[in-house]
């Protein structure tokens, strides 16, 4: 079976960088923050272009930490895209916040500015966009309707980093996670950067949130022992700084090795009319942490059903992100005003996604475009 992301493959081109780092790391006996971790908190701000980076212990913590950061308190309403991972709404329902659930763009997958517009009510304080599968939601107007309504914007970048937006018209432009309020990123180890165990980050070019933040993602201490506020306990363990600092190297190749691919199976996918293959908008770059293809067929749950089998015989992979619309959750529809998303619900019965990862050859994207064609040339 072909996998789904290949990390032994990337793990020994950059074996004896970990190997040796790792043992430092051990000799030191320096296990969670110190020189490891500050090394790489550096070099991802001075990749991203941000004034602050703080790491924590996953992308989900970096999501609940921004919003405690933000002061944000019971009933205030969050808008978030319908269609998305769990993480997003999981942590403002946790905090007691209300999740207000939104349609999406059916080309970019993406939460777009109208969205966002029509959701808002005098209770909203925030709005979460996922730069879902790699590429940046349109931020400038999201920005300016925050703005006009003093709204806070917090980006989920966990699939997204490397990814540079750049508007049209003008406004704020810049790396993913690095133009909202807060940005949160993670390091699970499939992402694009990812570490070999859990780990995230926030990110922020205000000097004052990233003191609370920081504050609170450390039991709320100001100095050891004083402790200010509620917080958490949520680090980043030099471990894992170990392997971020020496991916973070390669992250732009990997992302351009992405690119290669999604190129690849653009121009087969391209031709089969019953697939529509993802948008690439020009006010961003696209680091492909999936690549997702539509069905364009009368009952495409039904055929994505048949060509998961067909794959699957020939050892090749498919995952479904994501199957279910949020609101149907059990745990989130709670928080629904009933009705469905029509975008959001012909994403979920449409949606597909194929291996992508840095390491994919000119085999293996031949082997699987030619079983996704013949699939649909047998009729
Ligand atoms: C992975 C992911 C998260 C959560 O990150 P963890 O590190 O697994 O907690 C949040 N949002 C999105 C969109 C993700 O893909």
């Amino acid at each position: 079976m072909l996998p789904m992301v290949d990390l032994k493959t990337q793990y020994a081109r950059i074996k004896s960088e970990i190997d040796r780092e790792m043992q430092e790391v051990f000799d030191s006996c320096i296990f969670i923050g110190g020189p490891k971790v500050n090394a790489f908190r550096e070099n991802l701000e001075q990749y991203l272009g941000v004034k602050h980076v703080i790491p924590c212990a996953n992308g989900t913590d970096a999501l609940q930490i921004a919003m405690m950061a933000l002061g944000l308190k019971p009933g205030d309403e969050v808008i978030v895209p319908a269609f998305t991972y769990v993480a997003t709404a999981e942590v403002i329902a946790l905090l007691g916040l209300t999740p207000v659930m939104t349609d999406v763009d059916p080309g970019t997958m993406n939460i777009t500015a109208a969205h966002v517009e029509a959701a808002i009510t005098p209770r909203t304080k925030a709005i979460v966009p996922v730069h879902l599968f790699g590429q940046s939601a349109d931020m400038a107007p999201i920005m300016a309707l925050a703005e006009k309504h003093h709204l806070f914007v917090i980006e989920d970048n966990a699939q997204a980093i490397g990814a540079n937006y750049s508007p049209l018209l003008g406004g704020l432009g810049g790396a993913t996670g690095t133009i909202g309020h807060f940005g949160c990123t993670s390091f699970f180890p499939s992402k694009n950067l990812g570490c070999y165990g859990d780990g995230g980050a926030l990110m922020t070019n205000d000097d004052a949130l990233a003191a609370k933040a920081r504050m609170i993602a450390n039991h709320g201490q100001s100095k050891m022992y004083y402790h200010d506020e509620i917080g958490v306990n949520s680090r980043l363990d030099a471990m894992q700084a170990v392997i971020l600092n020496a991916k973070l190297k390669h992250l732009d190749e990997y992302n351009a090795a992405r690119n290669r691919a999604a190129d690849y199976y653009g121009r087969v996918f391209g031709q089969i009319p019953q697939l529509r293959i993802p948008a690439r908008e020009p006010t961003s770059t696209h680091v492909f942490h999936q690549y997702t293809l539509q069905i364009n067929a009368p009952d495409p749950a039904k055929t994505r059903d048949e060509l998961k089998a067909y794959l699957l015989e020939q050892g090749i992979p498919c995952m479904i992100y994501y199957p279910v619309p949020l609101y149907k959750q059990p745990a989130y529809a709670p928080f629904w005003k009933g009705g469905e998303l029509p975008v959001t619900e012909a994403l979920c019965a449409s949606v597909f996604s194929l291996p992508m990862h840095s390491e994919m050859t000119e085999e293996i994207l031949g082997k699987i475009t030619g079983a996704v064609k013949a699939f649909f040339e047998r009729g």
